[in-house]
């Protein structure tokens, strides 16, 4: 077989024959060299085109994490995006990208910008993050007056002041106020802890206030049952009155003679003191000269009323044009009906009225300088009451020698007459006793005559009698027909009449 094969290709061909063989045989061969190399070069850039991996490249402009401050207006940085790959680079012309922006910078938090680019079917996206933040601390704003200064006493008066915060508003009420001596110190925090701190120097008046006493350092005041201080005020240089922070100290015994001191002062919370002294000479009242009357005279006294026939007696008196002194008591309250009111018709009669004590009760009355001073003050208040006026006429109760005080109280009648002389109150004892209490006497004939004989031997007459008797009273007629019919005047004592004074005996 092969031998065959090989006799048949060495059998000639005719010439025309063969050269069309050679010719397709060379074109074929072309052929075949054109298609290896389409394939190469399909291969080439299939392989190119995969190695070079086209795709949209996104690049930020500026930090993948921003921070922005709350408030403020944020400016987002932005990003280019480009056509890259790995075989042919970067194109030349940027890819369009589309910018989300979620940022409220008016809220604190964490915000996404997103960044999206698109280009031939493919997709690029990319973020940065913006942290909104308040890093901005809250403004204390200080407020002053002019011209305002801290008083010595009562320190540093807050002029105000207020916080406002850029992200939380107003702070005002969440300051934290310290003052350490001459600073006052404030401070607050705004919910994202920033912290303001500021302070003020406190700025004090000059000195410590004065404190000016009306009427003078030293004073003179007559005795009295009470004393009543001149007056003082305390100014201090901004002009604060501080009066009433003045705090006085010392004692003035209004009804006992002597000096005196009284310190005013003002304490400050340092302790420091602004002080003031004054003396107080309790002195004697002025004295009213004893003036006695030129003409004979007779002032009839009526003791322990008013009563049911102190009406009568002022009657009486009335029609006489005689005046008379009632030395009254509260004795007038305790009838079934109240005569208190005589004590104003008298006074408006024209007859004198005095003090004999509201009670009259010996054990109350000289159980003490003070019992004394309370009962003798109670009935001058009710004098007051009916006849617009206090008086500084008095008789003790049993008269100025009465002994009997000496069971209550030693020495208490000569200490009442020096307190109550001083005081400027003029007491009044007898010198013609009608008899009608302790004396025995029972008729008003008895009375009369007491009375006329008594007064016989002296030529100013101050006679004793009660309005609280009747047949005292129904003496009184009488005894008015005598004096008149002898050259008597009746008169009504006051502070310049003849005391007759018995003399004290306790
Ligand atoms: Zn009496």
């Amino acid at each position: 077989m092969k031998e065959k094969k090989t006799k048949a290709a060495k059998k000639p061909l005719p010439g025309k024959d063969r050269e069309e063989k050679k010719l397709a045989i060379k074109r074929k061969k072309t052929q075949i060299v054109l298609a290896v190399l389409l394939v190469y070069l399909v291969v080439m850039v299939a392989a190119a085109i995969i190695i070079d991996d086209r795709h949209i490249e996104i690049t930020l402009i500026g930090p993948d994490v921003d921070i922005a401050e709350v408030g403020e207006t944020y400016v987002d940085l932005g990003a280019q995006a480009f056509l890259t790959g790995n075989l042919f680079g970067k194109s030349v012309n940027p890819v369009e990208i589309k910018t989300e922006s979620g940022v409220d910078v008016d809220e604190i938090g964490d915000y996404t910008v997103k960044y999206t680019a698109e280009a031939f079917g493919k997709t690029a996206v990319s973020y940065r993050q913006v942290l909104v933040r308040d890093t901005t601390p809250p403004v204390i704003t200080l407020n002053h007056e002019e011209g305002y200064l801290a008083s010595w006493l009562v320190g540093y008066s807050e002029e105000g002041f207020t916080a406002i915060d850029n992200y939380d508003g107003d702070l005002t009420d969440k300051v934290v106020r310290t003052e350490v001596e001459d600073t006052v110190y404030y401070s607050v925090k705004d919910s994202s802890g920033n912290e303001t701190a500021v302070e003020r120097k406190i700025e004090y008046g000059v000195s410590e206030p004065m404190i000016r006493l009306e009427g003078g350092e030293e004073i003179n005041v007559g005795a009295a049952f009470t004393f009543t201080d001149p007056g003082y005020e305390a100014i201090d240089e901004s002009g604060n009155d501080l009066t009433a922070y003045v705090k006085v100290t010392g004692e003035v015994i209004p009804y006992e003679l002597g000096t005196y001191t009284l310190d005013y002062y003002i304490m400050n919370e340092q302790g420091e003191t602004a002080t003031a002294r004054r003396i107080v000479n309790v002195v004697p009242q002025a004295k009213v000269e004893t003036v006695m009357p030129e003409r004979k005279t007779i002032y009839l006294t009526f003791d322990d009323g008013p009563g049911p026939y102190t009406a009568q007696l002022l009657d009486v008196l009335a029609r006489y044009g005689a005046k008379a002194t009632f030395f009254v008591t509260g004795n007038g309250q305790n009838y079934d009906r109240d005569y208190t009111d005589m004590i104003g018709r008298a006074f408006r009669e024209g007859h004198a009225i005095g003090v004999h004590t509201l009670t009259h009760d010996y054990a109350a009355v000289y159980a003490s300088r003070d019992a004394f001073f309370n009962d003798f003050n109670a009935m001058e208040d009710i004098i007051f009451e009916q006849t617009g006026q206090y008086t500084k006429l008095f008789r003790f109760p049993g008269g100025s020698s009465n002994t009997i005080s000496r069971n209550y109280c030693y020495g208490i009648m000569s200490s009442l007459a020096n307190y109550m002389t001083n005081m400027g109150y003029v007491y009044f004892d007898w010198n013609v006793d009608s008899g009608d209490a302790l004396g025995g006497a029972r008729s008003s004939y008895t009375v009369a005559n007491n009375v006329a004989e008594g007064c016989l031997e002296n030529t100013v007459n101050v006679v004793l009698q009660h309005d609280t008797k009747d047949f005292s009273v129904a003496a009184v007629e009488s005894i008015l027909r005598w004096g008149t019919n002898n050259g008597y005047v009746f008169e009504a004592l006051d502070e310049s009449s003849y005391g007759a004074h018995h003399g004290i005996n306790n």
